[in-house]
C-alpha cells in the first residue's frame, strides 16, 4: 500500500476524540481504528505488537544490524480534533493542482486568497476535504508515513538499521495522548512525534501550558429591588476579562510571544465561569503570567469581597530543557531531512504535542512534519508530495540513526 492509500483508509475512520467522557480512550471509534492497525502490524510481520485496553499500541521493527544501535521510535496520534467532525470524511484528490480556488463543495471554498501558502504546492496533488468535515490529516498522515516507512525499511534489508519502536496513541487532541504511555515498554532512547504541520517542520520547542478556570459567585435579586444589593456575576466577569492585556491575545502574538487566551463565559447574574489558557515558551514569564492571573483574582475580590475562586492547573512544559541536552537527535532529523532534500524549517510550537510531555517523562521526543495544512477544520489539506518526503525522511532517520 502507498501512503496515500493507507492515508485514504484511516481517514473513514471516525476517531473524533470528546473532552467529556472521562475514559481513555475518549471514544470507542478510536479503539476500532488500533484494533484495524493493530492487525495490519501483524501482518506486516512485526514484532511485539500490543494494543492495550487504554488503545495504545506499540509494535517494534527489530534490527537489521549487529551494530550497537539506539532504539529510537516514532509516534504519532489516531484521534481527531473534536473542532470539526471526522465522521464520514470523503476526501478528493485534486491533481496538479493549478494555484487557483478548490470550491469543497457549494458551500466553502478552499482559496489562496485565504491561505497563501496553497500556491507553494502548484503543480502537486493536494487531498482535500468535501467541505463537511475536517480531513484528519492531523495525525493520520503521520500513522500513514510511519507505516509506509516501516514497510519500506522491511522491502529494503539493504538498509541497515537498529531497533525501531512505533507508538499509536488516543486522545492526543484534548491533551490526554502521553497520560496513559509506557515509556518503559517503549524502550527506546529517543522518539519523533510525526505530527506537525507543512513540509519541513521540525520542532524541539513548546509553549510552557496552564489551564484556568474562574468561579463567580454573584448575588440575584429582582432588578426592580437590587438597589445596593445585586451583585451581578457577569458584570464581574466582564470587569475580570477587561483588567488582562487586550494585547496579549492569541489574534495579537506569534513566534515567541505568550498569550492569555480567553476560552469561555458562561453565566447568569448568580453565577458566572470564565475560562482561560495561559501559554508562553519562557517558563519566567509563563509564571509571570500566571501570577498576574492570581494578582487579578485577587484584586476582583477586593473590589467584590468573597465572589471570585481561581482553578489554575500546569497543563505541560516546553520540551526545550529536556531535549537540548541530547540536541543530536534533533540534528539527526535536520541531517535526514536535508538529506532527502527537504528545506528543515526549525521553529517554536505554539501549542503541544505529545512529544512535550514524553520528554518529560524520559523520552526526548522531538516534533517532524506530516505534511498537512489547516488542521482541525473543514479547510485541511494535506500534498501527497509532503507525505512521501515525510516517509523518506523517517526511513533516512533509520538509516542515519545505525551509521552514526
Ligand atoms: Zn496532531
Amino acid at each position: 500500500m502507498t501512503v496515500v492509500d493507507r492515508f485514504l483508509k484511516y481517514v473513514k475512520f471516525d476517531t473524533e476524540s470528546s473532552t467529556e467522557t472521562g475514559v481513555t480512550p475518549s471514544t470507542p471509534g478510536q479503539m476500532v481504528l488500533a484494533k484495524e492497525l493493530e492487525k495490519e502490524l501483524r501482518e506486516m510481520g512485526l514484532e511485539d505488537v500490543s494494543l492495550d485496553d487504554k488503545g495504545y499500541i506499540m509494535a517494534t521493527l527489530s534490527a537489521n544490524t549487529d551494530k550497537k544501535v539506539p532504539a529510537i521510535g516514532f509516534v504519532a496520534h489516531m484521534d481527531t480534533s473534536p473542532d470539526l467532525t471526522g465522521k464520514n470524511v470523503n476526501p478528493r484528490i485534486v491533481k496538479n493542482y493549478d494555484g487557483k480556488d478548490i470550491p469543497l463543495n457549494n458551500e466553502f471554498t478552499l482559496s489562496p486568497n485565504d491561505f497563501p501558502e496553497m500556491v507553494d504546492y502548484k503543480g502537486q496533488d493536494l487531498i482535500v476535504t468535501d467541505g463537511k468535515t475536517l480531513l484528519g490529516a492531523d495525525d493520520k498522515a503521520g500513522i500513514a508515513e510511519i507505516l509506509t516507512a516501516i514497510q519500506y525499511l522491511k522491502d529494503h534489508p539493504e538498509i541497515k538499521h537498529g531497533k525501531i519502536r512505533i507508538g499509536f496513541t488516543p486522545d492526543e487532541e484534548i491533551g490526554a495522548g502521553a497520560d496513559y504511555f509506557d515509556v518503559e515498554k517503549f524502550g527506546c532512547q529517543w522518539a519523533y512525534t510525526m505530527d506537525g504541520g507543512p513540509i519541513g517542520e521540525l520542532e524541539y520547542e513548546n509553549f510552557n501550558a496552564a489551564g484556568v478556570k474562574i468561579n463567580i459567585q454573584g448575588r440575584s435579586v429582582h432588578p426592580g429591588y437590587a438597589k445596593d444589593k445585586m451583585v451581578n456575576a457577569l458584570v464581574i466577569a466582564n470587569k475580570l476579562i477587561s483588567l488582562l492585556p487586550a494585547n496579549e491575545r492569541p489574534e495579537h502574538t506569534a513566534h515567541y510571544e505568550g498569550f492569555f487566551h480567553l476560552t469561555n463565559v458562561s453565566g447568569t447574574v448568580d453565577t458566572a465561569s470564565v475560562g482561560y489558557i495561559i501559554r508562553d515558551h519562557n517558563r519566567e514569564l509563563f509564571e509571570g503570567r500566571k501570577k498576574l492571573m492570581q494578582d487579578t483574582v485577587d484584586y476582583i475580590n477586593k473590589l467584590y469581597p468573597g465572589t471570585t475562586t481561581l482553578e489554575m492547573k500546569d497543563q505541560y512544559y516546553n520540551m526545550r530543557e529536556k531535549v537540548e541536552p541530547v540536541m543530536h537527535v534533533v540534528d539527526l532529523a535536520f541531517e535526514a531531512m536535508t538529506a532527502v532534500g527537504v528545506t528543515p524549517i526549525v521553529k517554536p510550537i505554539r501549542g503541544g504535542t505529545d512529544g512535550a510531555r514524553l520528554s518529560f517523562m524520559g523520552l526526548p521526543c522531538p516534533n517532524i512534519f506530516a505534511g498537512g495544512h489547516n488542521f482541525h477544520g473543514r479547510y485541511e489539506f494535506v500534498p501527497i508530495q509532503s507525505m512521501e518526503k515525510a516517509v523518506q525522511v523517517i526511513v533516512k532517520i533509520a538509516e542515519l540513526a545505525a551509521n552514526k
